[in-house]
């Protein structure tokens, strides 16, 4: 094969390295709180078709179903614990997946943002880029491992070190909507929005610090549904339906 020539399946490929977001709530299913195993189930199914088109693929899941800081705060908690708290739910759902993927035949790796050496490895990133090289999911635990900053802004982060080509938000529906499209009888869809507009328009996608940090090292962020079958796949092969948020062409 010469040097310009592009392996198959490779072809087809419109981003070769992605990190996918996915909330805690994702793996809640109808529950009130904790796992549904069948959405982790869905969800696993979702990221083991990408993986086998040979994508490389990070995972960044929040705690929102176990615990959040702001919660615990609120109920008089000095807000730090209640952080470090919601980052050990971060890695419980971490645990969770990795069992799931794995029992499918998809090699994984969670590494933490806070060191727990017996339940996973330490987040190193040149060895997670090794682990995306030689083809393992790499799911990022312990959001940033700080307290005051979200998940968003861990999968921001972890993007930007791991050069992925593609931020992908999974929520409940299909792109970003100037209102929510559940409660908001006819919300307007963007089809692509610019990092800028996300911020003066308040547009609650991901927080700002998620989004600048994402706008500087010029990752675009596709906003999809994590719970149309197949989506993930179609994106990541330049189909689908999403928002995409970047910089606007001059
Ligand atoms: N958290 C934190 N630092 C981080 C990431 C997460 O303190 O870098 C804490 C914070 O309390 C947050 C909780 O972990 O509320 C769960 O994360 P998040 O709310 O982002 O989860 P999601 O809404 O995506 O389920």
């Amino acid at each position: 094969m010469g040097a310009d020539e592009v392996y198959e399946p490779l072809r087809i490929l419109k981003y070769r390295r992605v990190l996918l977001k996915l909330s805690g709530e994702a793996l809640m299913g109808e529950r009130e709180y904790g796992l549904d195993p069948d959405m982790v189930s869905r969800v696993a199914a979702e990221v083991e078709s990408v993986h086998r088109l040979g994508v490389e693929l990070c995972l960044v899941i929040g705690g929102g179903n176990i615990f959040r800081g702001v919660s615990g705060a609120a109920a008089g908690m000095e807000r730090a614990s209640g952080d470090y708290m919601g980052m050990l739910a971060t890695v419980i759902n971490a645990l969770a997946m990795q069992n799931e993927l794995e029992r499918r035949g998809v090699s994984t790796r969670v590494q933490s943002a806070i060191s727990m050496q017996s339940v996973c490895e330490p987040y190193i990133r040149r060895r997670a880029l090794r682990h995306l090289e030689k083809g393992r999911v790499v799911i990022f635990g312990a959001g940033t491992g700080n307290p005051f900053f979200t998940t968003d802004t861990a999968a921001a982060l972890r993007a930007s070190e791991m050069g992925c080509d593609a931020l992908l938000k999974a929520t409940k529906v299909d792109g970003v909507y100037d209102a929510d499209p559940h409660r908001v009888a006819g919300a307007m869809r963007f089809e692509r929005l610019d990092y800028q507009d996300v911020l003066t328009r308040n547009l609650q996608v991901m927080d700002a610090s998620a989004v600048s940090l994402a706008r500087e090292n010029r990752i675009p962020i596709l906003v999809f549904s994590i719970f149309d079958d197949g989506g993930f796949a179609d994106i990541v092969q330049g189909k689908g339906r999403y928002t995409i948020i970047e910089h606007a062409v001059q």
